[in-house]
Protein backbone atom coordinates (compact mmCIF):
# COMPACT_ATOMS: atom_id res chain seq x y z
CA UNK A 1 0.00 0.00 0.00
CA UNK A 2 1.02 3.53 -1.04
CA UNK A 3 0.17 6.72 0.50
CA UNK A 4 -2.04 7.51 -1.97
CA UNK A 5 -3.38 3.62 -3.20
CA UNK A 6 -6.99 4.84 -3.25
CA UNK A 7 -5.91 7.54 -5.71
CA UNK A 8 -4.01 4.80 -7.72
CA UNK A 9 -7.08 2.63 -7.98
CA UNK A 10 -8.71 5.90 -9.67
CA UNK A 11 -6.90 4.92 -13.14
CA UNK A 12 -6.43 2.86 -15.60
CA UNK A 13 -3.26 1.14 -15.44
CA UNK A 14 -2.56 -0.97 -18.59
CA UNK A 15 -0.73 -4.27 -17.08
CA UNK A 16 3.05 -5.19 -17.78
CA UNK A 17 3.27 -1.18 -18.31
CA UNK A 18 4.98 1.11 -15.82
CA UNK A 19 3.86 4.69 -16.51
CA UNK A 20 6.62 7.39 -15.97
CA UNK A 21 5.55 9.83 -19.04
CA UNK A 22 2.74 11.55 -17.21
CA UNK A 23 3.99 14.59 -17.69
CA UNK A 24 3.49 14.21 -21.33
CA UNK A 25 -0.21 12.68 -21.10
CA UNK A 26 -1.57 11.41 -17.92
CA UNK A 27 -3.09 7.68 -17.45
CA UNK A 28 -6.92 7.53 -18.09
CA UNK A 29 -8.97 7.84 -14.99
CA UNK A 30 -11.58 5.07 -14.87
CA UNK A 31 -14.17 7.37 -14.04
CA UNK A 32 -13.61 9.35 -17.42
CA UNK A 33 -15.14 6.35 -19.81
CA UNK A 34 -18.66 6.31 -17.82
CA UNK A 35 -18.74 10.46 -17.42
CA UNK A 36 -18.01 10.79 -21.48
CA UNK A 37 -20.42 8.12 -22.04
CA UNK A 38 -22.97 10.20 -19.97
CA UNK A 39 -22.31 13.07 -21.14
CA UNK A 40 -22.76 11.71 -24.55
CA UNK A 41 -25.77 9.40 -23.94
CA UNK A 42 -28.01 11.72 -21.35
CA UNK A 43 -26.53 14.70 -22.13
CA UNK A 44 -26.00 15.16 -26.04
CA UNK A 45 -28.09 12.22 -26.99
CA UNK A 46 -31.16 13.16 -24.92
CA UNK A 47 -31.41 17.02 -24.17
CA UNK A 48 -29.57 17.85 -27.62
CA UNK A 49 -29.62 21.56 -27.90
CA UNK A 50 -30.96 21.83 -24.72
CA UNK A 51 -28.06 20.28 -22.62
CA UNK A 52 -26.30 23.95 -22.99
CA UNK A 53 -28.78 24.70 -20.48
CA UNK A 54 -30.22 21.83 -18.72
CA UNK A 55 -26.63 20.11 -17.65
CA UNK A 56 -25.27 23.69 -17.81
CA UNK A 57 -22.32 22.85 -21.11
CA UNK A 58 -22.07 26.91 -20.81
CA UNK A 59 -20.43 27.29 -17.39
CA UNK A 60 -18.10 24.09 -18.11
CA UNK A 61 -15.12 26.60 -18.62
CA UNK A 62 -15.31 28.49 -15.81
CA UNK A 63 -16.48 25.45 -13.09
CA UNK A 64 -13.75 23.34 -14.73
CA UNK A 65 -11.61 26.47 -14.31
CA UNK A 66 -12.17 26.77 -10.47
CA UNK A 67 -11.56 22.88 -10.31
CA UNK A 68 -7.69 23.64 -10.98
CA UNK A 69 -7.63 27.17 -9.43
CA UNK A 70 -7.43 25.51 -6.02
CA UNK A 71 -4.81 23.12 -7.21
CA UNK A 72 -2.57 26.61 -8.24
CA UNK A 73 -3.48 28.97 -5.38
CA UNK A 74 -5.93 31.06 -7.89
CA UNK A 75 -8.98 32.50 -6.04
CA UNK A 76 -12.09 31.01 -7.28
CA UNK A 77 -13.59 33.03 -10.52
CA UNK A 78 -10.19 33.89 -12.02
CA UNK A 79 -9.38 31.05 -14.58
CA UNK A 80 -11.11 29.60 -17.28
CA UNK A 81 -10.77 26.73 -19.14
CA UNK A 82 -10.35 26.02 -23.62
CA UNK A 83 -8.69 26.08 -26.19
CA UNK A 84 -5.31 24.85 -26.68
CA UNK A 85 -2.52 26.01 -24.76
CA UNK A 86 -0.59 27.64 -27.55
CA UNK A 87 -3.96 30.07 -28.35
CA UNK A 88 -3.87 30.77 -24.41
CA UNK A 89 0.11 31.42 -24.40
CA UNK A 90 -1.02 33.96 -27.15
CA UNK A 91 -4.16 35.66 -25.52
CA UNK A 92 -1.73 36.01 -22.57
CA UNK A 93 1.19 37.58 -24.16
CA UNK A 94 -1.01 39.69 -26.67
CA UNK A 95 -2.97 40.99 -23.32
CA UNK A 96 -0.30 41.28 -21.50
CA UNK A 97 1.45 43.87 -24.21
CA UNK A 98 -1.84 46.14 -24.46
CA UNK A 99 -1.46 47.12 -20.43
CA UNK A 100 2.38 48.63 -20.90
CA UNK A 101 1.94 50.66 -23.84
CA UNK A 102 5.83 52.07 -24.80
CA UNK A 103 7.78 48.77 -24.06
CA UNK A 104 8.83 46.83 -26.84
CA UNK A 105 10.86 43.11 -24.90
CA UNK A 106 8.76 40.39 -23.87
CA UNK A 107 11.20 38.12 -22.55
CA UNK A 108 11.59 34.58 -22.23
CA UNK A 109 14.11 31.81 -21.70
CA UNK A 110 15.63 28.90 -23.93
CA UNK A 111 14.33 26.33 -21.68
CA UNK A 112 10.89 27.22 -22.68
CA UNK A 113 8.91 24.91 -25.00
CA UNK A 114 9.06 26.17 -27.89
CA UNK A 115 5.77 26.68 -29.18
CA UNK A 116 5.51 29.68 -26.39
CA UNK A 117 8.49 31.21 -28.08
CA UNK A 118 6.79 30.53 -31.79
CA UNK A 119 3.40 32.20 -30.78
CA UNK A 120 4.90 34.99 -28.94
CA UNK A 121 7.13 36.11 -31.55
CA UNK A 122 4.21 34.72 -34.45
CA UNK A 123 2.26 37.58 -32.13
CA UNK A 124 5.03 40.47 -32.66
CA UNK A 125 5.61 39.68 -36.07
CA UNK A 126 1.99 40.19 -36.61
CA UNK A 127 1.50 43.62 -34.58
CA UNK A 128 4.63 44.84 -36.55
CA UNK A 129 5.00 47.90 -33.85
CA UNK A 130 8.87 47.32 -33.11
CA UNK A 131 8.73 44.51 -30.20
CA UNK A 132 11.46 41.98 -29.26
CA UNK A 133 11.25 38.68 -28.31
CA UNK A 134 14.57 38.61 -26.03
CA UNK A 135 15.87 34.85 -25.09
CA UNK A 136 18.05 34.28 -22.54
CA UNK A 137 20.12 31.61 -20.88
CA UNK A 138 17.37 30.30 -17.81
CA UNK A 139 19.85 31.83 -15.12
CA UNK A 140 20.04 34.72 -17.09
CA UNK A 141 16.27 35.42 -16.62
CA UNK A 142 16.37 37.61 -13.47
CA UNK A 143 19.23 40.29 -14.84
CA UNK A 144 17.74 40.72 -18.16
CA UNK A 145 14.44 42.19 -16.55
CA UNK A 146 14.93 45.79 -16.81
CA UNK A 147 12.32 48.85 -17.91
CA UNK A 148 12.50 48.21 -21.07
CA UNK A 149 10.61 44.62 -20.63
CA UNK A 150 6.94 44.63 -20.75
CA UNK A 151 6.25 41.03 -20.43
CA UNK A 152 8.10 38.46 -18.93
CA UNK A 153 6.91 35.26 -19.95
CA UNK A 154 8.44 31.84 -18.60
CA UNK A 155 7.38 28.32 -18.07
CA UNK A 156 7.88 27.38 -14.44
CA UNK A 157 9.31 23.69 -14.98
CA UNK A 158 11.73 23.18 -17.91
CA UNK A 159 10.52 20.57 -20.04
CA UNK A 160 13.78 18.65 -20.72
CA UNK A 161 15.61 19.20 -17.66
CA UNK A 162 12.77 19.42 -14.72
CA UNK A 163 14.67 22.57 -13.91
CA UNK A 164 12.35 25.13 -11.61
CA UNK A 165 11.98 28.74 -11.78
CA UNK A 166 11.73 30.84 -8.69
CA UNK A 167 8.42 32.37 -9.37
CA UNK A 168 8.32 34.42 -6.59
CA UNK A 169 11.61 35.96 -6.70
CA UNK A 170 11.08 36.42 -10.13
CA UNK A 171 7.53 37.57 -10.44
CA UNK A 172 8.55 40.42 -8.05
CA UNK A 173 11.63 41.23 -9.85
CA UNK A 174 9.31 41.52 -13.23
CA UNK A 175 6.91 43.62 -11.11
CA UNK A 176 9.87 45.97 -9.55
CA UNK A 177 11.23 46.68 -13.10
CA UNK A 178 7.37 47.28 -14.12
CA UNK A 179 7.02 44.38 -16.34
CA UNK A 180 4.04 42.24 -16.44
CA UNK A 181 4.84 38.41 -15.64
CA UNK A 182 3.14 35.34 -17.63
CA UNK A 183 3.72 32.00 -15.73
CA UNK A 184 3.25 28.79 -17.78
CA UNK A 185 2.47 25.84 -15.51
CA UNK A 186 2.07 23.38 -18.36
CA UNK A 187 4.43 20.71 -15.81
CA UNK A 188 3.27 22.68 -12.54
CA UNK A 189 -0.26 22.06 -12.54
CA UNK A 190 -1.35 18.82 -10.63
CA UNK A 191 2.46 18.00 -10.00
CA UNK A 192 4.04 20.57 -7.08
CA UNK A 193 2.26 23.49 -5.37
CA UNK A 194 1.58 26.59 -6.58
CA UNK A 195 0.79 30.09 -5.35
CA UNK A 196 -0.83 32.43 -8.28
CA UNK A 197 -2.68 34.41 -5.51
CA UNK A 198 0.81 34.54 -2.99
CA UNK A 199 3.14 35.43 -5.69
CA UNK A 200 0.53 38.17 -7.66
CA UNK A 201 1.51 36.48 -11.18
CA UNK A 202 -0.36 38.52 -13.45
CA UNK A 203 -1.39 35.74 -16.28
CA UNK A 204 -0.68 32.40 -15.82
CA UNK A 205 -1.67 28.90 -18.66
CA UNK A 206 -1.03 25.74 -18.47
CA UNK A 207 -2.58 22.34 -19.87
CA UNK A 208 -4.59 19.95 -18.87
CA UNK A 209 -3.61 16.74 -20.31
CA UNK A 210 -0.20 16.24 -18.11
CA UNK A 211 -0.22 15.58 -14.82
CA UNK A 212 -3.95 16.72 -14.78
CA UNK A 213 -4.89 13.68 -16.66
CA UNK A 214 -7.55 15.55 -18.66
CA UNK A 215 -6.84 13.22 -21.80
CA UNK A 216 -5.01 13.82 -25.44
CA UNK A 217 -6.24 17.29 -26.73
CA UNK A 218 -7.81 18.47 -23.19
CA UNK A 219 -8.24 21.68 -23.27
CA UNK A 220 -5.63 24.48 -21.44
CA UNK A 221 -6.40 26.99 -18.60
CA UNK A 222 -5.39 30.69 -18.22
CA UNK A 223 -5.51 32.63 -15.18
CA UNK A 224 -5.79 36.46 -15.25
CA UNK A 225 -5.00 38.13 -11.78
CA UNK A 226 -8.64 39.31 -10.52
CA UNK A 227 -7.73 43.08 -10.21
CA UNK A 228 -6.49 43.14 -13.93
CA UNK A 229 -9.21 41.06 -15.56
CA UNK A 230 -11.18 44.08 -16.11
CA UNK A 231 -8.72 46.08 -17.68
CA UNK A 232 -7.77 42.99 -20.40
CA UNK A 233 -8.87 43.36 -23.74
CA UNK A 234 -8.69 39.38 -25.11
CA UNK A 235 -7.05 40.25 -28.15
CA UNK A 236 -9.03 36.74 -29.37
CA UNK A 237 -12.54 38.43 -28.53
CA UNK A 238 -14.82 35.39 -29.10
CA UNK A 239 -18.21 35.52 -28.99
CA UNK A 240 -18.36 33.32 -25.71
CA UNK A 241 -16.08 35.77 -24.26
CA UNK A 242 -18.73 38.54 -25.06
CA UNK A 243 -20.35 40.21 -21.99
CA UNK A 244 -23.66 38.89 -23.51
CA UNK A 245 -23.25 36.63 -26.47
CA UNK A 246 -26.95 35.47 -27.14
CA UNK A 247 -27.66 39.01 -27.88
CA UNK A 248 -25.77 38.91 -31.45
CA UNK A 249 -24.69 42.42 -31.22
CA UNK A 250 -22.53 43.66 -34.30
CA UNK A 251 -19.98 45.06 -31.50
CA UNK A 252 -17.71 43.17 -29.12
CA UNK A 253 -17.97 44.00 -25.49
CA UNK A 254 -15.52 41.83 -23.41
CA UNK A 255 -17.42 39.43 -20.63
CA UNK A 256 -16.85 40.53 -16.79
CA UNK A 257 -13.30 39.36 -15.34
CA UNK A 258 -11.58 35.90 -16.85
CA UNK A 259 -14.77 35.01 -18.77
CA UNK A 260 -13.44 37.48 -21.67
CA UNK A 261 -10.65 35.10 -21.89
CA UNK A 262 -13.23 32.70 -23.28
CA UNK A 263 -13.11 32.24 -27.07
CA UNK A 264 -15.61 30.19 -28.75
CA UNK A 265 -17.45 27.18 -27.82
CA UNK A 266 -16.21 24.64 -25.69
CA UNK A 267 -15.41 21.02 -26.36
CA UNK A 268 -17.92 19.54 -23.97
CA UNK A 269 -17.33 16.18 -24.21
CA UNK A 270 -13.55 16.28 -23.36
CA UNK A 271 -14.36 18.72 -20.88
CA UNK A 272 -16.62 16.19 -19.18
CA UNK A 273 -13.69 13.82 -19.44
CA UNK A 274 -11.46 16.51 -17.70
CA UNK A 275 -14.01 16.84 -14.86
CA UNK A 276 -14.19 12.91 -13.67
CA UNK A 277 -10.21 13.56 -14.25
CA UNK A 278 -10.11 15.80 -11.55
CA UNK A 279 -11.75 13.85 -8.83
CA UNK A 280 -8.35 12.24 -8.27
CA UNK A 281 -6.70 15.61 -6.80
CA UNK A 282 -10.36 15.66 -4.60
CA UNK A 283 -9.34 16.53 -1.00
CA UNK A 284 -5.48 15.88 -1.60
CA UNK A 285 -3.17 18.35 -0.86
CA UNK A 286 -0.81 19.70 -3.09
CA UNK A 287 2.24 19.73 -0.92
CA UNK A 288 1.57 15.82 0.11
CA UNK A 289 1.98 14.82 -3.49
CA UNK A 290 5.17 17.26 -4.03
CA UNK A 291 7.06 15.31 -1.04
CA UNK A 292 5.59 11.76 -2.48
CA UNK A 293 7.16 13.15 -6.03
CA UNK A 294 10.78 14.50 -4.12
CA UNK A 295 10.58 10.82 -2.27
CA UNK A 296 9.93 9.06 -5.74
CA UNK A 297 12.79 11.43 -8.01
CA UNK A 298 15.25 11.07 -5.21
CA UNK A 299 14.54 7.20 -5.22
CA UNK A 300 15.06 7.31 -9.06
CA UNK A 301 18.23 9.04 -8.80
CA UNK A 302 19.57 6.86 -6.33
CA UNK A 303 19.18 3.89 -7.94
CA UNK A 304 19.85 4.47 -11.99
CA UNK A 305 23.64 5.95 -10.64
CA UNK A 306 24.16 3.54 -8.34
CA UNK A 307 23.58 0.84 -11.11
CA UNK A 308 25.11 2.42 -14.06
CA UNK A 309 27.85 4.99 -14.85
CA UNK A 310 26.87 6.14 -18.79
CA UNK A 311 24.15 8.13 -17.99
CA UNK A 312 24.66 11.73 -16.92
CA UNK A 313 22.19 13.35 -14.30
CA UNK A 314 20.33 16.51 -16.36
CA UNK A 315 18.32 17.40 -13.89
CA UNK A 316 18.80 19.69 -10.77
CA UNK A 317 20.54 17.37 -8.03
CA UNK A 318 18.73 19.51 -5.68
CA UNK A 319 15.37 18.21 -5.16
CA UNK A 320 13.77 21.93 -4.18
CA UNK A 321 14.75 22.99 -7.32
CA UNK A 322 13.34 20.63 -9.67
CA UNK A 323 9.64 20.00 -10.67
CA UNK A 324 8.16 16.72 -11.18
CA UNK A 325 10.53 14.96 -13.74
CA UNK A 326 13.87 13.53 -13.96
CA UNK A 327 16.09 13.44 -16.73
CA UNK A 328 19.20 11.50 -17.85
CA UNK A 329 21.64 12.58 -20.70
CA UNK A 330 22.52 9.19 -22.86
CA UNK A 331 24.19 9.54 -26.14
CA UNK A 332 21.83 6.90 -27.53
CA UNK A 333 18.91 8.27 -25.29
CA UNK A 334 16.48 7.54 -28.44
CA UNK A 335 17.61 4.17 -28.38
CA UNK A 336 17.58 3.70 -25.13
CA UNK A 337 14.25 4.62 -24.45
CA UNK A 338 12.94 2.73 -27.27
CA UNK A 339 14.39 -0.65 -25.57
CA UNK A 340 12.67 0.14 -22.60
CA UNK A 341 9.43 1.28 -23.71
CA UNK A 342 9.94 -2.40 -25.31
CA UNK A 343 10.11 -3.72 -21.88
CA UNK A 344 7.20 -1.91 -21.04
CA UNK A 345 8.79 1.14 -18.84
CA UNK A 346 7.60 3.83 -20.60
CA UNK A 347 9.40 7.67 -20.35
CA UNK A 348 10.28 9.95 -23.19
CA UNK A 349 12.99 11.18 -24.99
CA UNK A 350 13.85 14.79 -25.88
CA UNK A 351 16.01 15.77 -28.49
CA UNK A 352 19.24 15.43 -28.81
CA UNK A 353 20.01 12.85 -25.57
CA UNK A 354 17.76 13.12 -23.01
CA UNK A 355 15.46 10.54 -21.22
CA UNK A 356 13.16 11.96 -19.59
CA UNK A 357 10.52 10.62 -16.48
CA UNK A 358 7.96 11.96 -14.69
CA UNK A 359 6.88 11.04 -11.21
CA UNK A 360 2.95 11.21 -10.14
CA UNK A 361 2.68 10.09 -6.89
CA UNK A 362 -1.52 9.53 -7.53
CA UNK A 363 -0.46 6.41 -9.40
CA UNK A 364 3.69 6.07 -9.46
CA UNK A 365 4.67 3.80 -6.44
CA UNK A 366 8.58 3.01 -5.21
CA UNK A 367 7.83 -0.29 -7.05
CA UNK A 368 7.51 1.75 -10.74
CA UNK A 369 10.72 3.38 -9.39
CA UNK A 370 12.85 0.52 -8.97
CA UNK A 371 11.66 -1.38 -12.22
CA UNK A 372 12.48 1.25 -14.06
CA UNK A 373 15.45 1.83 -13.19
CA UNK A 374 16.71 -1.90 -12.84
CA UNK A 375 15.43 -2.29 -16.51
CA UNK A 376 17.19 0.98 -17.73
CA UNK A 377 21.00 -0.11 -16.03
CA UNK A 378 20.23 -3.29 -17.79
CA UNK A 379 19.73 -2.01 -20.91
CA UNK A 380 22.79 -0.10 -20.85
CA UNK A 381 24.79 -2.72 -19.35
CA UNK A 382 23.82 -4.99 -21.91
CA UNK A 383 23.66 -2.64 -24.82
CA UNK A 384 20.31 -3.77 -25.26
CA UNK A 385 19.38 -0.41 -27.25
CA UNK A 386 22.04 -1.29 -29.60
CA UNK A 387 19.49 -2.79 -31.58
CA UNK A 388 17.82 -1.83 -35.52
CA UNK A 389 14.44 -1.31 -34.45
CA UNK A 390 15.47 1.03 -31.71
CA UNK A 391 17.46 3.33 -33.59
CA UNK A 392 14.49 4.37 -36.14
CA UNK A 393 12.78 7.69 -35.27
CA UNK A 394 9.03 7.82 -35.13
CA UNK A 395 6.97 10.88 -35.38
CA UNK A 396 6.51 11.40 -31.55
CA UNK A 397 8.94 10.84 -29.64
C1 LIG B 1 3.01 20.77 -23.38
C2 LIG B 1 3.28 22.22 -23.53
C3 LIG B 1 2.64 22.96 -24.53
C4 LIG B 1 1.69 22.33 -25.50
O1 LIG B 1 0.86 23.26 -26.13
P1 LIG B 1 -0.47 22.77 -26.87
O2 LIG B 1 -1.00 23.98 -27.52
O3 LIG B 1 -1.37 22.20 -25.83
O4 LIG B 1 -0.07 21.72 -27.85
C5 LIG B 1 2.89 24.33 -24.57
N1 LIG B 1 3.75 24.92 -23.71
C6 LIG B 1 4.40 24.22 -22.76
C7 LIG B 1 5.32 24.92 -21.83
C8 LIG B 1 4.20 22.85 -22.66
O5 LIG B 1 4.85 22.15 -21.73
Amino acid sequence: MTQFQSRRDMFHLPSGITYLDGNSLGPMPKDAVDQARQTMADEWGEMLIMGWNKADWMNLPGRLGDRIGRLIGAPSGSTVVGDTLSIKVYQAVASALELRPGRKVVLSDNGNFPTDLYMAKGLLDSLDQGYELKVVDPEAVSDAIDASVAVVMLTQVDYRTGRLHDMQAITRKAHDAGALMIWDLAHSAGALPVDLEGCEADFAVGCTYKYLNGGPGAPAFIYVRPDLADQVRPALSGWLGHEAPFAFDLDYRPGEGVSRMRVGTPPVIQMAVLDAALDAFDGVDMSDIRAASIALSEQFIREVEAGCSDVELASPRDPEARGSQVSFRFGEGYAAMQALIARGVIGDFRAPDIMRFGFCPLYNTADDVSQAAAALCEIIATGEWDQPQFKTRKAVT
